[in-house]
């Protein structure tokens, strides 16, 4: 028997139970009958007190230097990825709250902490003013943080998203209110409670609850100076509106339906179908940046698809605690329900889909959210899942004759998340990527391990709006401040 995790809120430098006692139940995506934890469900009350903190904490945080910011934010890094005991009963934890498999926990975990020694290390350049010389004044060009930022997390890459927004609002000189997703808020809330207690009381402020009960007291909260909301589009249309009423500026990283184009020459030797794989099917699919729609050179086409048809059949699909599996469960029967329609109406238009992988345990197979590896053959470009973000583990392989048939076959897509080129010509792919209407491109890889947090990322189109990561995503969470005087007075 193991144990059952709980969790609580934090506010104010402490952990607290939710004011009415109220929690919520989390199971295990691979056995949905197994209870792994219950996290707090912060009410409207604890809203409100987490939002006084964050805005009372805010005057003696932002006054500190950048260095000072840093030094803590490089003692939080150490904290939450040192002690090997804790890191690894918390991936193991998250595991079975999530679903995906331990190896990619772990990668989730040391990302986090990876991002808050990066952002600590932008110090020098944010501390830098710029001051322009010219007639009738000189200005310095300064920028001060905005005070209380509200950042949603989703379910799906909790630990790794926080890291792309959370050390960077902090940097900044932000105070924060996190809402991580009831879908994996044990392992993820655990964590953020060791960050929060090695920084000043209420500048780390957590809530978890259900999102129709606080959602809109967080992102309408007149103390809230900034939104950064990553999620659907769905709901971050209605975030944009609900911080419409208070004009809260918002950064939305929604969902993406991401082109990998390949080449006539691409190089698909060495381990060339292992990233095309890891590019769609890590963490079962469900990755914002995930390669969705795979495009292909018609002379390359079989060679492509016989190639991830190995790669895939050889994954173990089952229980992510167990170390020969490589993939896990999706995480939430909704998700699974999205990706299974998706491949029922391939089927039922007669498309050739290949389900494909390795079951070791049926019976859990059937019990659990579980989807094994598929592909969707010379897909029809109108199927939803050539049309739609499927967020699971299915790829369609689609052929293609020229490049500009393949440009235009990519950026006709409601949505500009990311993108991949893959050819042995390495300058030919990037004036092809440039023409991709995408926030980020990758050159013969693609997806969170060619990813290292240093470029802005985010979307054009239903992608979303604002940029996290990198020296910029610091400073979305500041605004600009021109201070003017007569030529010379300034110094
Ligand atoms: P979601 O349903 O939009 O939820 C995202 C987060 O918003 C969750 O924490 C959710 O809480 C919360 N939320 C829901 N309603 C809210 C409200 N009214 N006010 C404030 N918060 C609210 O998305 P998801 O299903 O968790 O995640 C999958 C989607 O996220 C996919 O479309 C994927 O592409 C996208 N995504 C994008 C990126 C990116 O960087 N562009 C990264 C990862 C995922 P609850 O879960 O508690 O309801
Ligand atoms: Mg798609």
């Amino acid at each position: 028997m193991t144990d059952i995790a709980e969790t609580k809120l934090f506010i104010d430098g402490t952990a607290q139970a939710a004011s009415d006692g109220g929690t919520y139940e989390i199971h295990n995506p691979a056995r949905p009958s197994e209870l792994v934890g219950r996290a707090a469900a912060g009410t409207l009350y604890d809203v409100e007190q987490a939002m006084r903190a964050a805005h009372a904490a805010f005057p003696a945080w932002s006054a500190l230097s950048y260095a000072e910011r840093g030094d803590m934010l490089r003692r939080v890094a150490a904290a939450i990825t040192s002690d090997m005991a804790e890191v690894e009963a918390r991936a193991r934890l998250f595991t079975r709250e999530h679903g995906k498999i331990l190896r990619e926990t772990h990668l989730e975990i040391s990302r986090l902490g990876e991002r808050f020694v990066q952002s600590a290390e932008y110090g020098d350049r944010l501390a830098r003013d710029e001051i322009i010389r010219a007639a009738p004044n000189d200005t310095i060009i300064t920028r001060q943080p905005r005070g209380v930022a509200a950042l949603v997390v989703p379910w799906n890459w909790p630990l790794a998203i926080l890291g792309a927004k959370l050390p960077q609002a902090l940097m900044a000189g932000n105070t924060v209110v996190v809402k991580p997703s009831a879908n994996s808020a044990l392992a993820p809330t655990m964590t953020l409670h060791r960050i929060a207690e090695m920084l000043p009381p209420g500048v780390v402020n957590i809530l978890t609850g259900s999102a129709s009960r606080i959602g809109d007291a967080i992102i309408g909260h007149p103390l809230v100076r900034y939104v950064n909301f990553t999620g659907s589009v769905d709901v971050g249309r209605h975030v944009m509106k609900v911080a419409a009423e208070n004009i809260t500026p918002v950064t939305l990283e929604l969902g993406g339906n991401d082109a990998g184009l390949v080449l006539q020459d691409a190089d698909l030797t060495g381990d060339a179908f292992s990233r095309l794989y890891r590019a769609a099917f890590m963490s079962t699919g469900q990755i914002c940046f995930a390669l969705k729609r795979l495009y292909v050179h018609r002379s390359r086409f079989d060679e492509v698809v016989e190639g991830l048809r190995a790669e895939l059949d050889a994954q173990v699909v089952g229980d992510g605690l167990l170390p020969e599996t490589t993939m896990g469960p999706m995480n939430n029967a909704k998700q699974l329900k999205v990706v299974t329609d998706m491949i029922a109406e391939a089927r039922g238009r007669g498309q050739k889909v290949l389900e494909l992988g390795q079951v070791p345990d049926p019976d859990l197979y059937a019990q659990g959210h579980f989807q094994r590896p598929t592909l969707v053959i010379d897909a029809d470009p109108t199927l939803s899942v050539v049309r739609e973000e499927q967020f699971g583990p299915v790829l369609p392989i689609l052929p293609f004759d020229t490049e500009e048939q393949a440009l235009a076959m990519a950026n006709d897509d409601q949505f500009g998340l990311a993108s991949s080129v893959w050819s042995s010509d390495v300058e030919r792919a990037v004036r092809l990527a440039r023409r991709i209407e995408a926030g980020y491109s990758f050159i013969n890889a693609h997806g969170p391990s060619a990813q290292d947090g240093n470029g802005p990322f985010g979307g054009f189109k239903k992608s979303g709006i604002g940029r996290n990561f990198g020296y910029e995503g610091v400073v979305q969470f500041q605004g600009y401040h021109s201070i003017a005087g007569a030529p010379g007075l300034l110094g």
